[in-house]
């Protein structure tokens, strides 16, 4: 089995991101913007599944045998998947047709503070930013923000 910096190895740049604030002016405008609309309270896609992005074919195949419904394996493109795991964080919870996380003015992960502005960074590769599209209807938004 790989090393875990090795398997973990494409999401640590997000982690980076995250944790420095890396994150421009503007980019921290849109994210407050963005995360404290009513978008994320009737989506949750993020807090539905956990997942990492991968160059290790070794992750994928490993990850794609497992007996489970619960773990998926797409393949990126050449040399790079995503596992993602379809298990909900315990913190969210639903109250009146909306999604809240309980931990949201507390111990919520800086990694959910910035999601999914840490996503939009230098580092990471445009097929992931495109993937991460397809789930997060924020993600959407600021492409199109930014060509306008
Ligand atoms: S996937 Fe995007 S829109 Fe949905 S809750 Fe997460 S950040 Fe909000
Ligand atoms: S801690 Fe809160 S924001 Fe982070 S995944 Fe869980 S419910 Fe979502």
């Amino acid at each position: 089995m790989p090393k875990m910096s090795q398997r973990l190895s494409l999401i640590k740049p997000k982690i980076r991101l995250a944790q420095t604030n890396l994150l421009d002016e503007e980019k921290q405008k849109m994210t407050d913007e963005y995360l404290n609309s009513e978008v994320c309270q009737e989506c949750a896609e993020c807090c539905k599944s956990w997942w990492f992005y991968t160059d290790l074919k070794d992750d994928a195949i490993r990850s794609s045998w497992l007996d489970t419904k619960l773990i998926s394996v797409n393949k990126i493109k050449k040399g790079l998947w995503k596992i993602t795991f379809h298990i909900p964080c315990k913190q969210l919870i639903m109250k009146d047709n909306k999604y809240y996380c309980k931990v949201h003015k507390g111990t919520r992960p800086e990694y959910c503070k910035t999601y999914p502005m840490n996503f939009i960074a230098d580092d990471v590769e445009q097929e992931m930013l495109d993937y991460e599209k397809k789930t997060c209807p924020i993600l959407k938004k600021i492409e199109k923000k930014e060509k306008s």
